[in-house]
C-alpha cells in the first residue's frame, strides 16, 4: 500500500513526506537526481519533470487516522523535493499537506526545508503548527549562480524571506548547501548577513562534486574538483563557520 509518510533515516528525522517527484528549481549540485530513475527519467533530466504525487493526500489522511502512531514523531517535508517549488504555486500540495496535519496530527513535529519565497503563502499554517522552517542557501559566486541554480531564487530574496519569517514569529533555521570550493570570502559575508538577521546556521554541507552528473557540465567544474582534490581546504572553511556559528554540523564529502 502506498504511504505518504515515509520513515527516514535521516538523524533526528522520523518521517520524510516528499509531495512532488522532481523539481523545477534543477539545481546542478542536487543530490536527489537519481530519483528520476524512479519515473524512467534520467539524472541529467532533473529539472525538467515535476509530478505531484497524485495518492499522496489520501494516503495521508489514511495513515493519520490512527494520530497515536505519529505523536511527537518529527515529519520532514521535502527531503527529496522543494515542497515550494514553482508548480506548488499552481498545486498547493504542499499546503493541503499541512492543512491535513493540523486538523488529523497537530502533535505531528513538521519541518520543511526550502530554497523558495513561496513558503510565505503558508506562514499561518507554519506558524500554528508551530514547524520548524528551514532555507538552503548556496555559497557560491554570483558570476556561476544562474548556470548551479537555473530556477531558484537569489540569495537576496532567500535573505529577506529569513527576514519575513522571523517577523512573522517563526524561527527559521539556514542549511548552507552546498558551500563550493572557491567560496571562502564569499562564506564570510553571508554569514556576517545571517547574523545580521539574527537566524542560526544549523547545517553546512560543502560540495559533493561527484552526486550530480550535471555538474560535470559547468564551465567551473574542474577547477571545483582541483581544489577539492588538492586538499588544505577545509580547516579554513570549518574555522569560518565555527567562528560565526560554534553549534554547526558540517557535512564534508571527503574535503580534506
Ligand atoms: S531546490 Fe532542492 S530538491 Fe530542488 S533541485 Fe534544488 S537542491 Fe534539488
Amino acid at each position: 500500500m502506498r504511504v505518504a509518510l515515509v520513515p527516514s533515516r535521516i538523524p533526528g528525522v522520523d518521517y520524510v513526506i516528499n509531495p512532488y517527484i522532481g523539481c523545477g528549481f534543477g539545481c546542478k549540485f542536487c543530490y536527489a537526481s537519481y530519483m528520476a530513475r524512479a519515473v524512467g527519467r534520467r539524472p541529467q533530466e532533473w529539472g525538467s519533470f515535476t509530478l505531484p504525487k497524485s495518492h499522496l493526500l489520501s494516503a495521508l489522511v489514511r495513515q493519520l487516522r490512527k494520530p497515536w502512531h505519529f505523536y511527537g514523531k518529527y515529519v520532514l517535508i521535502g527531503s527529496a523535493t522543494d515542497p515550494y517549488q514553482p508548480l506548488e504555486a499552481r498545486v498547493g500540495l504542499t499546503r493541503e499537506v499541512l492543512r491535513i496535519i493540523l486538523k488529523l496530527a497537530p502533535n505531528l513535529r513538521v519541518g520543511l526545508l526550502t530554497r523558495s519565497s513561496l513558503v510565505l503563502r503558508d506562514v499561518p499554517l507554519l506558524r500554528q503548527l508551530k514547524a520548524d522552517v528551514g532555507i538552503s542557501v548556496s555559497v557560491l559566486r554570483d558570476a556561476y549562480f544562474r548556470e548551479v541554480e537555473p530556477k531558484s531564487p537569489p540569495l537576496r530574496v532567500r535573505l529577506n524571506v529569513l527576514r519575513m519569517l522571523k517577523e512573522a514569529g517563526l524561527e527559521p533555521y539556514v542549511f548552507l548547501a552546498p558551500i563550493f570550493p572557491d567560496t571562502l570570502d564569499v562564506l564570510g559575508e553571508v554569514l556576517g548577513e545571517l547574523k545580521d538577521i539574527g537566524v542560526q546556521v544549523r547545517y553546512a554541507e560543502l560540495l559533493s562534486p561527484f552526486k550530480n552528473p550535471n555538474l560535470r557540465t559547468l564551465r567551473a567544474f574542474p577547477r571545483w574538483v582541483r581544489l577539492i582534490r588538492e586538499g588544505g581546504l577545509y580547516a579554513e572553511f570549518y574555522e569560518t563557520l565555527r567562528a560565526h556559528y560554534p553549534e554547526v554540523e558540517v557535512i564534508r564529502h571527503g574535503w580534506s
